[in-house]
C-alpha cells in the first residue's frame, strides 16, 4: 500500500484526485479476492470519474465476491511529476496499491487524444508498453469504449479489447482470468489470451496478422491460431431491464465534470444521423422500463444525496416515454428538491415545454444542435431538422423566457461550400431577430460553436476525406467574418488535434510507433489544449516514415478494405455504403423504430430487437 506524503498533496492541484476515500467506494482486502480490475480512464480524475461505463462496471464487478475493482485515472502534470521525483508508481484510489499488482487493467478509450496518457500510465506503473513484452507477472491490459471499434493504432499496447458493451462479457473475463490464475497460470500469457479469444467480443490482437497492399492500404487481417475468430462481433445487451446499473455511484468530494446522478434512459440510437459513430455502433435503440427507471432513480438519490438528476442518452428526447416519466420524477422528488435535466434537446418545440417542466426556477441556456448551416447540408448528414423546425423551437424557448441559445454546428462535412459556412452565419442573425419579433426589444445572447467534422469508422463517411487543418482554418476565418454582432460569439476548436483524431479514427497499426514515439518526446493530455504539442506529433509522423493525410485526408475507395474490418458492430458495410451514396444524393433516411426498418443488418445479425416501450404501450 502506498501512503502518500502530505507534503507532495500539498503542492499539487486538487489534491482530491488521488486521496479516494469518498462516499460509496468501496475498499476490499485484495488478498482476500480472487481478482483485482484497476478500472482506468486515460484522462484527469474530474473526467474519468464522470464516465458511466465505468461506475457500472465498479458496480458489477464489485458485487462479485471473488473480485474487487478499484479506480485509476491519469495524474495531472504536477502529480506526475512528484510521483517520477519520489518513485511513486501509479497506484489505485482505492488500496493504494501499484497498477502493477493488480491482475487486469481496463482502459475506456472513449477518445482518440486520450492514447499518450494509455502509454504514460502504462509507464508510470511500471507496466510494458507493448503488450509483446509483457510476462505472466504484469496484469492483462484490456481496452474497451468507443475507439475499440478501430483499435488498430493502439493494438501493439493492449493484450486483448472488449468490443460493445462490457456489463456480461467482463464477468467472462474475470471468470477467465480467475480460473487461470488457479491453474497456476497454466500456459503462460499466451493460453490466457486464446482462452479470452474463444469469448464472444473479445478480440486479442496478437493472434491477428496485418498485411498491406502496395499502395500501403489494409489488405487483410488473418487469423493465426484457431481460437481466433475472423470477424469479432461485438457484445450487446438486449434488455437493459435485466442488466445492473450504477445505482450506487462514487460521490466525489471535488466538482466533477457531470456531478449529478446519470439516469441512463436508453443506449443505441435509430434517427441515423450519417455523421455519428454512435448513432452506429449502440444500435438498436433498447429502452429501460419506465417503472424500472423510477426505482433506479429512488436508489440513486438514496445513495448519492444528489439533489440534480440528468438524463442521460444519445438523445433523450426521443425516450418513449418521457412525458410521463419526467412527470413522475418530478412528482416524486420535488418534496426533496431534486431537480430533473435533459442535457439533449430535440429540435422542436415539444423539448423546449419539457425544458420548462423541468428548469422552472433557473433558465439557464439551451443548446441545439442543428450541425449544418444550409438545409441541402441537413439533409446530406441527414440531421432531419428544418430552419423551421429550429425557429420554431427557439421561438418557443424565448416565449417561455429563455434569451440565451447556444447552436451547434460542423465544419468540413462531406459536399460543404462556402455558402453553408455562410449559411451558419445566417441562421444565428435570423435567431437573434426572432428575439427581436417575439419580445419586441433586442437583448438574445447567441453563442455559436462549431467543431471540425471528423469521419468515423462504422460510419456513411468512412469513406470521405477529412478536410486539411489549412482549409478547416479559411473556413473558420469565413464564419468570423460574418459573425459581426456583439450579441453573437464564437467558438471554435483547434483544427489541428481534428487532423490527430481524424488520423487515429481510421488508422491502422503502423500507427503504433508514432503514439510511442509522441509519447516518448513529450506528447500527453493531447485533447488539453495547454498541453496539446503539434510539432512533437508531425515529427513523430516524420520519424516513421508516415504521412497524416494519407490517413485523414485520403477520400477511400469503394472497395477499399479497412483496418477496422475484422471487427464489427453489426452494421452491414453495404448499407454504410448506400447511406453514403444517399448522402451525396441529399436523400433522406428515416428513423427505423419509427418508420420502416432500413436493414442496416443489426438485428437480424446480432439476434436483437429495438426495445420502445411507448410503442408497445400503444400496441
Ligand atoms: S435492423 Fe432495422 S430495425 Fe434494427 S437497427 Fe437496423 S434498420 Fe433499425
Amino acid at each position: 500500500m502506498i501512503t502518500l506524503d502530505p507534503a507532495i498533496l500539498s503542492r499539487v492541484a486538487k489534491p482530491g484526485r488521488y486521496t479516494g476515500n469518498e462516499w460509496n467506494s468501496i475498499i476490499k482486502d485484495p488478498s482476500q479476492v480472487g481478482i483485482t480490475v484497476a478500472l482506468a480512464l486515460p484522462d484527469v480524475y474530474e473526467v474519468g470519474m464522470s464516465n458511466l461505463g465505468l461506475k457500472i462496471l465498479y458496480q458489477i464487478i464489485n458485487n462479485r465476491p471473488d473480485a474487487a475493482a478499484e479506480r485509476v485515472y491519469a495524474p495531472w502534470v504536477d502529480m506526475e511529476a512528484e510521483m517520477r521525483r519520489y518513485h511513486i508508481p501509479l497506484f489505485t484510489l482505492e488500496s493504494k496499491r501499484p497498477v502493477q499488482h493488480c491482475d487486469i487493467i481496463g482502459f475506456s478509450l472513449q477518445y482518440e487524444l486520450s492514447y499518450s496518457n494509455v502509454l504514460n500510465m502504462l509507464d508510470l506503473s511500471g507496466i510494458p508498453l507493448l503488450a509483446a513484452d509483457r510476462e505472466d507477472k504484469f496484469p492483462l491490459v484490456i481496452g474497451g469504449g468507443p475507439c475499440a471499434f478501430n483499435p488498430e493504432p493502439v493494438a501493439a499496447f493492449f493484450d486483448c479489447f472488449v468490443i460493445g458493451e462490457g456489463e456480461e462479457v467482463m464477468e467472462e473475463v474475470i471468470e477467465t482470468a480467475a480460473d487461470w490464475k488457479k491453474a497456476g497460470k497454466a500456459g503462460g500469457r499466451t493460453a490466457l489470451l486464446k482462452q479470452l479469444a474463444g469469448l464472444k467480443g473479445i478480440y486479442v490482437p496478437s493472434l491477428y496478422s496485418v498485411s498491406y497492399a502496395a499502395d500501403g492500404t489494409a489488405a487483410k487481417a488473418a487469423v493465426n491460431c484457431p481460437e481466433a475468430k475472423p470477424v469479432i462481433a461485438k457484445r450487446v445487451i438486449r434488455d437493459l431491464n435485466q442488466v445492473e446499473f450504477a445505482t450506487r455511484p462514487v460521490v466525489p468530494y471535488l466538482d466533477i465534470v457531470h456531478d449529478r446522478i446519470m439516469l441512463e434512459l436508453f443506449r443505441g440510437c435509430t434517427r441515423g444521423c450519417r455523421f455519428c459513430q454512435a448513432g452506429v455502433i449502440y444500435r438498436p435503440v433498447r429502452e429501460r422500463r419506465p417503472e424500472i427507471l423510477l426505482q433506479l432513480a429512488q436508489e440513486l438519490v438514496d445513495s448519492t444525496g444528489y439533489n440534480e438528476m440528468s438524463l442521460t442518452s444519445l438523445s433523450s428526447a426521443d425516450y418513449s416515454c418521457l412525458h410521463q416519466l419526467v412527470q413522475a420524477l418530478i412528482e416524486r422528488f420535488k418534496e426533496q428538491g431534486v431537480s430533473v435535466s435533459l442535457p439533449s434537446l430535440r429540435i422542436d418545440s415539444f423539448s423546449v415545454q419539457l425544458a420548462q417542466e423541468v428548469q422552472q426556477v433557473r433558465k439557464s441556456g439551451l443548446t441545439f444542435a442543428p450541425e449544418a448551416g444550409t438545409q441541402r447540408l441537413r439533409d446530406v448528414i441527414n440531421k432531419g431538422v428544418t430552419e423551421e423546425n429550429l425557429m420554431t423551437a427557439v421561438g418557443a424557448a424565448f416565449g417561455a423566457g429563455w434569451s440565451a441559445v447556444k447552436l451547434y454546428f460542423m465544419i468540413g462535412l462531406p459536399t460543404e461550400t462556402d455558402e453553408d459556412i455562410e449559411g451558419i452565419a445566417a441562421l444565428a442573425y435570423r435567431v437573434l431577430d426572432l428575439y427581436k419579433t417575439v419580445k419586441g426589444r433586442r437583448g438574445a445572447k447567441v453563442t455559436v460553436s462549431v467543431s471540425s467534422f471528423v469521419p468515423k469508422p462504422h460510419t456513411p463517411f468512412q469513406w470521405f476525406g477529412q478536410n486539411s487543418p489549412a482549409e478547416l482554418e479559411r473556413k473558420q476565418q469565413l464564419l468570423k467574418s460574418r459573425l459581426r454582432d456583439r450579441n453573437i460569439s464564437f467558438n471554435w476548436h483547434d483544427t489541428r488535434t481534428s487532423l490527430l483524431e481524424g488520423v487515429f479514427a481510421r488508422g491502422d497499426r503502423s500507427l503504433s510507433q508514432v503514439i510511442l514515439a509522441a509519447w516518448q518526446h513529450g506528447a500527453k493530455f493531447d485533447g488539453w489544449s495547454e498541453h496539446f504539442k503539434s510539432d512533437v506529433w508531425l515529427e513523430a509522423f516524420r520519424s516513421a516514415g508516415l504521412d497524416p493525410y494519407f490517413y485523414a485526408g485520403r477520400e477511400r475507395k469503394p472497395d477499399e478494405i479497412f483496418p477496422w474490418e475484422h471487427i464489427t458492430c453489426g452494421v452491414d458495410k453495404t448499407y454504410l455504403q448506400e447511406e453514403y451514396q444517399r448522402a451525396l444524393a441529399g436523400a433522406a433516411t428515416g428513423d427505423c423504430r419509427r418508420d420502416d426498418c432500413r436493414g442496416c443488418g443489426v438485428c437480424p445479425g446480432l439476434g436483437v430487437e429495438v426495445l420502445d416501450w411507448g410503442e408497445q404501450a400503444n400496441g
